[in-house]
């Protein structure tokens, strides 16, 4: 904040750019009252003519040329910085530095240093590093050839150079630093902002995770890149990055490793040269060997936590020594905070999604689940030319078996049912809850001949379960009757298939229940086959029809 001197503020205040002009104001303010004071010996002492009249004309000339600079910087932004203007101010600024040396003799004394200070820490704020030591050097060499060509005396080059070049290279370092601290700190709360940004723009997993990735490599001189996620003891690495080359996700565990010490300790860990100081994390050979498989010099890793818990790890590396500081530390802790928020509210969307497709009572598919899911599978099926059978369950007289055992032991049967049907299907196949007691299960690359032995086997092991009721009674469960349909041979879309399986389901009903209605071909492979050849299961369901 510069000084609060409220009327100068006030008249300051109605620029537009007045605030960015906070930093240069003090300088050019300081410049136009040097030059008012130089103003004032020259018309005020007792002085040489020519004295006089130099010293008149720089005054008056620096007080033009400042009062023009004030404006200007109050009107336009310091932050382009790149100006044409900016470089002639750069020059002149050089060139006044040394008029002011060579006609040092006569003009007030001390006005060259005060000069030459005011515009070395003026070209610090507004141009930075380079062009400061660009202008010290032009000034040394050029008071220095002043000198050689006899313009200046050995004691002005002592006296006053001297001074000029302590006490400017003092407030110019000063201020170089500052520059450079705010400017990366600018920068550093950018990339914050910006990685708030993009990570709340997406709630996909994935996305949050590659997103993660390429937020830190932008952000810091890290040659490789991992993201853990802790599961249980072990740590799951999501993303793995070595010197422009991504490889595919690992488990690892956590034994020994830097990543595990992070974890631990709920604390960043930087380490800036790893052949020195890998002993000290008991870390015998090499370190974190992911990616490339080569051992990194800088390694720097901080823990992702939400809620207090730990929840992973962000690590970079680079095989560079001293790659990484303190501020990069601080930048990734946030950094990985953001991403952590992130990763949580992710995983949240992800169970929830999950949820939503199952049925709360079996946690199978529900229906709309179901159906996705199957018009998927035919998509697919359709592409490969490989079939996807249907069979379509019900449980037999089930209001009876409520009725006389209770709703909560009919839960149980459901309950009882889908593990069978899951003990018999592969996992490549799925079950749906399609309403109260119906279920449907899909079998992609399944033949009909296939459905109908897993049906059948479903129907033997619920013919042999038993259950224990309210009482301690040992109960039989209900049966059930199924219909079987075979895509694309019998239906070419999702509900077509659905509703063929449906009849035949009810066709089972219609026939005595506890029992299995195939698919069409079923009958074929019958009558063509004679019935020497006909399967086991086949032979079974014969017998079963009478
Ligand atoms: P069938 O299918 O053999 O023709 O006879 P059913 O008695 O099973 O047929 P219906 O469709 O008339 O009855 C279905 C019964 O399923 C009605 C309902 O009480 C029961 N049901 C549906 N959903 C649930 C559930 O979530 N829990 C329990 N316990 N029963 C359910
Ligand atoms: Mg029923
Ligand atoms: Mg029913």
């Amino acid at each position: 904040m510069a000084p609060r001197l409220p009327f100068i503020l006030k008249f300051l205040d109605r620029f537009p750019n007045s605030q960015e002009a906070y930093p240069v104001w003090p300088a050019v303010a300081t410049a136009l009252m040097l030059n008012a004071v130089l103003v004032g010996y020259a018309l005020f002492t007792p002085l040489p003519w020519l004295s006089r009249q130099i010293s008149l004309l720089f005054g008056l000339i620096g007080i033009a040329i400042t009062t023009w600079a004030l404006f200007y910087f109050l009107r336009s932004p310091q932050s382009k910085p790149k100006r044409l203007i900016n470089y002639l101010g750069l020059i002149g600024s050089g060139v006044a530095i040394l008029l002011a040396f060579g006609l040092h003799n006569y003009l007030m004394p001390g006005y060259t240093t005060v000069l030459g200070i005011i515009l070395i820490t003026l070209t610090a704020v507004v141009h930075g590093r380079k062009a400061t030591y660009g202008l010290f050097a032009a000034v040394t060499l050029a008071a220095t050839g002043l000198y050689l060509l006899g313009w200046l005396e050995a004691h002005t080059l002592w006296q006053e150079a001297t001074l000029f070049f302590l006490t400017s290279a003092l407030l110019a370092e000063t201020t170089l630093r500052l520059r450079q601290s705010y400017l990366q700190q600018m920068n550093h709360l950018n990339i914050l902002n910006r990685a708030a940004r993009a990570l709340a723009s997406t709630i996909e997993y994935r996305q949050v995770i590659n997103l993660a990735c390429s937020l830190v490599l932008e952000s810091l001189p890290a040659d490789s890149y991992f993201l853990g996620l802790l599961y249980q003891d072990k740590l799951r690495i999501e993303l793995i990055y070595d010197l422009g080359e991504y490889f595919p996700p690992t488990e690892v565990t956590l034994d020994n490793r830097l990543s595990a010490h992070v974890i631990r300790h709920a604390q960043p860990l930087l380490i800036r040269d790893m052949e020195s100081e890998r002993y000290k994390y008991k870390q015998k050979q090499g370190v974190e060997y992911v990616g490339l498989q080569r051992m990194s010099q800088s390694w720097l890793g901080v823990p992702m936590s939400v809620g207090g818990k730990v929840i992973g790890v962000i690590v970079v590396a680079s095989y560079r020594k001293n790659a990484f500081s303190n501020k990069d530390i601080w930048l990734l802790e946030n950094l990985a905070q953001l991403v952590a928020m992130a990763i949580d509210n992710a995983r949240h969307h992800q169970q929830v999604e999950e949820r939503s497709q199952l049925d709360s009572l079996t946690q199978v598919l529900n229906h709309n689940a179901f159906l996705e899911a199957l018009e998927r599978a035919l998509a697919q099926a359709r592409s490969t030319g490989s079939p996807v059978s249907l069979i379509m369950l019900d449980v037999d007289y089930f209001k009876e078996f409520n009725d006389s055992f209770g709703h909560l032991i009919g839960d149980q049967v459901l309950k009882l049912i889908i593990e069978t049907i899951r003990q018999h299907i592969k996992r490549t196949d799925w079950v749906g809850r399609w309403g109260g007691e119906e279920f449907a299960i899909a079998l992609p690359n399944a033949t009909g001949a296939q459905a109908y032995r897993v049906a059948q086997r479903i129907r033997e092991t619920l013919g042999q379960a038993t259950f224990t009721d309210r009482m301690g009674n040992s109960v039989k469960p209900p049966t059930v009757s199924q219909g079987i349909a075979v895509f694309p041979d019998e239906a070419d879309e999702a509900y077509a298939l659905i509703d063929l399986a449906d009849q035949r389901l009810y066709k089972a009903k219609s026939r005595g229940r506890d029992q299995v209605e195939p698919d069409a071909a079923f009958w074929e492979r019958k009558t063509d086959s004679g019935d020497e050849a006909l399967s086991a299961e086949q032979t079974t369901y014969l017998q079963t029809e009478g």
